[in-house]
């Protein structure tokens, strides 16, 4: 079985991946290792068997991993990755965090959207599989068909973010300051919506455009233009938790029929971080 290590793995995505891992009996198929920053000894998710946290630091510890899934941040990349490959380390490094993104011999992971490169990344022998920047892979997870059918000239988006982008220190901070409105405003917080302006390569019927989006992905859903299907299911609130993108709000604008508008909700802490890394993990298995 392959060696996973597990690094920030308690923070607002880590904790999400675990509860995807678990859904998804992935833990049964690795040998999970968890590493901490922060409490060196301590007591590790039930997955763990036993064994107390090791020191997410410890180079000589990391480098006896396969994988390194890690949700602990960029600081934490900057300082770690280096050494490690330094020190020889060969494993799959799959990480939530944007330091490693745009280095030339790593690859964004959001497979539904781009397996063949993923694939071919794989077979070439690349080692490094960064998450995409939550929003715009919540976004295109969307759009993903519109795109794959090469029909978007250039687009547009004004984003409307979920509190929870800041990570769980800041989310403490912002809960202990609405204090009781916790409970009323929490299952608002960790979606990001977006309004794009779309002018496509040329006019293309609503009713195909729909077809398109819709049967990209098994997550998308087309929410049809009217009002009471829009309130109740195109916003945070019903998606939060959700691994559903929504895509609504879909009409041409005055300005040409080749000019179309959408609007769309996706989980930040599901598509847009965890769960991309669990089902890189899933792919590097199946390789
Ligand atoms: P986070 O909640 O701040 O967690 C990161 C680490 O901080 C934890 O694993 C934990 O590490 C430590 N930590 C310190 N105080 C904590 C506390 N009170 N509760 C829980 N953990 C605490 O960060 P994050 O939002 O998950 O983001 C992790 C990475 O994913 C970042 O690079 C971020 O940019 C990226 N990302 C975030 C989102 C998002 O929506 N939040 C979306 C996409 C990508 P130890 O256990 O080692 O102490």
């Amino acid at each position: 079985m392959l060696k996973v290590g597990m690094v920030g793995w308690r923070g607002m995505v880590g904790s999400v991946l675990i509860d995807r891992m678990r859904a998804e009996n992935d833990f049964a198929l690795v040998e999970p290792v968890f590493f901490t920053t922060s409490n060196i000894g301590g007591q590790a998710p039930k997955e763990a068997n036993g064994a107390p946290l090791k020191d997410a630091k410890d180079i000589a510890a990391l480098k006896q991993m396969d994988v390194i899934i890690t949700c602990q941040g960029g600081d934490y990349t900057t300082a770690i990755y280096p050494p490690l490959r330094a020190a020889g380390w060969k494993g799959y490094w799959i990480d939530a965090a944007k330091t490693l993104r745009m280095k030339d011999d790593a690859v964004i992971i959001l497979d539904p959207v781009n397996m063949p490169v993923i694939k071919n990344a794989l077979a070439k022998g690349v080692k490094d599989y960064i998450g995409g920047n939550c929003t715009v892979s919540c976004m295109l997870m969307g759009l993903g068909g519109l795109f794959k059918a090469d029909l978007i000239e250039w687009m547009t988006c004004m984003t409307y973010q979920a509190a929870s982008g800041g990570g769980a220190t800041h989310m403490r901070e912002l809960l202990t300051q609405f204090g009781t409105l916790h409970a009323e405003v929490k299952v608002a917080m960790r979606c990001h919506s977006q309004a794009l302006t779309i002018k496509l390569r040329k006019d293309v019927p609503l009713a195909d455009i729909e077809s398109i989006l819709a049967s990209d992905n098994e997550w998308v859903k087309v929410i049809p233009n009217e009002r009471e299907r829009s309130i109740r299911e195109l916003t945070p609130a019903a998606v939060t938790g959700s691994m559903h993108i929504p895509v609504g709000r879909l009409r041409k604008l005055a300005m040409g029929p080749e000019y179309l508008s959408a609007f769309t909700v996706g989980d930040q802490l599901l598509w847009g971080a965890a769960e991309p890394l669990r089902r890189m993990l899933r792919i590097i298995l199946q390789k």
